[in-house]
């Protein structure tokens, strides 16, 4: 698909622009939309379009999906928002070695107010990227004042466990396998370290300690999921569940969702993500200092075959 026969409306003059900036046609180097914004009703769903690389994170993905919530949360009609990954598996992870990688390109900052780390150096340049386009933005998106179904298929590892989390909901696929294998590059966990609060203590240092899979029911069992159904019913469980949310009162949900977070954070879930912030940014800058690699020599290909 070219930049004229685009569909998705999502995407902003700005937004555009910040895509440009990435690739030189906005669409992170795959000549398709990366992400794709559907309205279904009252539904707004929100599809990562990368499966040629398992839905991999880079940057321009993290701004097309901002947008598409962005243009979920400004429209009036919308009550409730899907997020999906197109093919196979939900995500792979933060992109840290596609072609597509943009870790070194400049975006507008949307999540903090802090500068553009594409002209520092060492952790200086490392923190303020980080504190963006990975803490910030999954912050800035727990946030949203509509309610997240996150309906996850295959692999949702690492960066792709971010995502789930900050959706209120999980309805996850048999197929589905979830895993944090970061502590492989000697980094205790990734960025949005929600996994105490979210898996219990006990679970959450299994899931780190071994850095193995653990499938949907595993994650039912923990609290995580919220429904697990076969791949094919995927879809038509998370239409039910979104259309069942959809009949109740909006600003009502809005006021659930922000007391659950509110009582969250009370349970130590924003300072606690923030002490562990310093931990993962000190093992990234140990691995620089011994390693001279920040992430410890691994590529996305030896961290899945390490994590199969
Ligand atoms: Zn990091």
């Amino acid at each position: 698909m070219t930049d004229e026969n685009r569909t998705d409306e999502s995407r902003t003059d700005e937004n555009r622009a910040d895509e440009n900036r990435a690739d030189g046609n906005g669409t992170g180097g795959t000549g398709e939309e990366i992400v794709r914004y559907e309205r279904r009703g009252a539904v707004a769903v929100v599809t990562m379009n990368r499966p040629e690389y398992r839905n991999a994170q880079n940057s321009v993905m993290t701004y097309a999906l901002d947008a598409a919530f962005t243009r979920a949360v400004d429209d009036p009609e919308v009550k409730v928002i899907v997020l999906a990954g197109e093919g196979k598996h939900f995500s792979a992870g933060h992109d840290i070695s596609s072609p597509g990688r943009d870790v070194d390109v400049s975006y507008d900052r949307k999540a903090v107010l802090w500068w553009d780390h594409t002209d520092r150096e060492g952790g200086d340049r490392r923190f303020a990227r980080e504190s963006e386009v990975y803490l910030g933005m999954c912050r800035r998106w727990r946030e949203i004042p509509k309610p997240m179904i996150a309906s996850v298929q295959g692999a949702c590892i690492a960066g792709g466990l971010m995502l789930a989390w900050v959706c209120d909901l999980i309805v996850a696929s048999e197929d589905a396998f979830f895993a944090d294998p970061v502590v492989r590059m000697g980094i205790p966990g990734v960025e949005y370290f929600a996994h105490p609060w979210v898996l219990g203590p006990a679970a959450a240092k299994e899931v780190l300690l071994t850095g193995q899979r653990f499938d949907a029911h595993r994650a039912k069992e923990w609290g995580m999921v919220s429904r697990v159904v076969p791949r094919d019913e995927l879809q038509d469980t998370t239409t039910g569940l979104t259309d069942t949310i959809a009949e109740m009162p909006a600003f009502g949900l809005t006021l659930a969702k922000k007391a659950v977070n509110q009582a969250q954070d009370l349970m130590g879930m924003r300072s606690g993500m923030d002490s562990v912030f310093g931990l993962h940014h000190f093992a990234h800058a140990h691995n620089a200092e011994t390693q001279e690699d920040p992430l410890a020599g691994q590529t996305a290909t030896s961290m899945r075959d390490a994590g199969s």
